[in-house]
């Protein structure tokens, strides 16, 4: 549970730290007001959360002021409504199967990880899982995609490096339908430096698994990276433009980021979390609880 919300308690951390000494016992000034709002934006909260608590602050009710406490409250409760709706696990509900799931990231957000994880979380679930290794790209993606494949115990559909990741996936497909797969997670290059290449892959993996099967892909999930904080913003952004996408999954939520990133993309995108990464293993993915991560960010 600790592990959990590493990464909020430093959001709620810094916000302490930026709260303190601010609380008071006298009206809500301008100035402190100011000051409060200040902390929630340097906490990672976003400019729309931090209006927010400023306006239900300087709404009358604190006139005989408000403690760290009580602030911390209110910051919780507007987390929470920012977080419940977006909140949506990752549901194998397609028909025909298998229900195609592209993950999409930069190199190093944890997508390999994660594809291994989901896969994990699948097959707990009594579901036939396929992997395919969509990222030519990189040997060492396949390489390691295939280790993590033979570790969990499941096929993996995979060519040479350089290779076409659109046949790859068209292979996979085949061979998901053919053996009765449910879920087909299919792994893509995450080279964003060359921006029109890899928008022209992932548009062809679009048109063969759309010759398959019109509803592919069904889900396309982005992996970020909540160490890299407001970057993560922006990935979102070029992601919605390159590849479409349905749903997020932020990972490294142990480590040394700050959670509230989160809520600003929650409240930027209003894009489903399906879930969070919170640490290497494969049971160190964990589903996304609005109010229990509502609490942990507001300390
Ligand atoms: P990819 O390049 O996007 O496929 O990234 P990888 O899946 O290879 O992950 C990059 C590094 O981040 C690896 O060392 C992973 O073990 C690590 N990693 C992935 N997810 C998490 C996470 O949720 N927490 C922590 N602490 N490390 C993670």
């Amino acid at each position: 549970h600790k592990k959990l919300i590493g990464g909020f308690k430093r959001t709620s951390d810094k916000l302490g730290e930026n709260l303190t000494g601010l609380f008071t016992k006298s009206a809500l000034d301008e100035d402190t007001l100011d000051e409060i709002e200040e902390a929630l934006i340097v906490s990672d909260l976003g400019p729309g959360m931090a209006g927010r608590v400023r306006e239900r602050l300087a709404d009358g009710r604190y006139e005989r002021g408000i403690d760290e406490a009580g602030i911390r409250q209110l910051v919780a409760e507007e987390v929470e409504k920012v977080l419940a709706p977006v909140a949506r696990p990752l549901e194998v509900e397609a028909f025909p199967r298998p229900q195609v799931i592209l993950v999409i990231g930069v190199n190093g957000s944890g997508k390999t990880t994660t594809i291994a994880k989901l896969a994990h979380l699948f097959l707990e679930q009594d579901y036939g899982v396929m992997l395919a290794a969509g990222d030519t790209f990189r040997a060492a993606a396949i390489g390691q995609l295939k280790v993590w494949a033979e570790r969990i115990g499941v096929p993996i559909v995979s060519g040479p490096e350089g290779g076409d990741s659109a046949g790859i996936v068209w292979d996979a497909v085949k061979q998901a339908t053919a053996t009765g797969i449910d879920v087909l997670i299919v792994d893509t290059a995450g080279r964003l430096q060359n921006k029109r290449e890899l928008m022209d892959e992932l548009a062809k993996i679009r048109r063969v698994l759309g010759r398959l099967n019109p509803a592919a892909p069904h889900d396309v999930v982005l992996v970020l990276d909540a160490t890299t904080g407001q970057n993560a913003l922006s990935q979102i952004e070029i992601f919605k433009e390159v590849a479409g996408v349905t749903g997020l999954v932020m990972t490294k939520l142990d480590g040394t980021a700050r959670g509230g990133v989160l809520v600003a993309a929650a409240e930027k995108f209003g894009l489903p979390i399906h879930a969070i990464g919170v640490g290497e293993t494969l049971d160190d993915l964990r589903p996304f609880d609005p109010k229990e991560l509502a609490g942990a960010i507001a300390g």
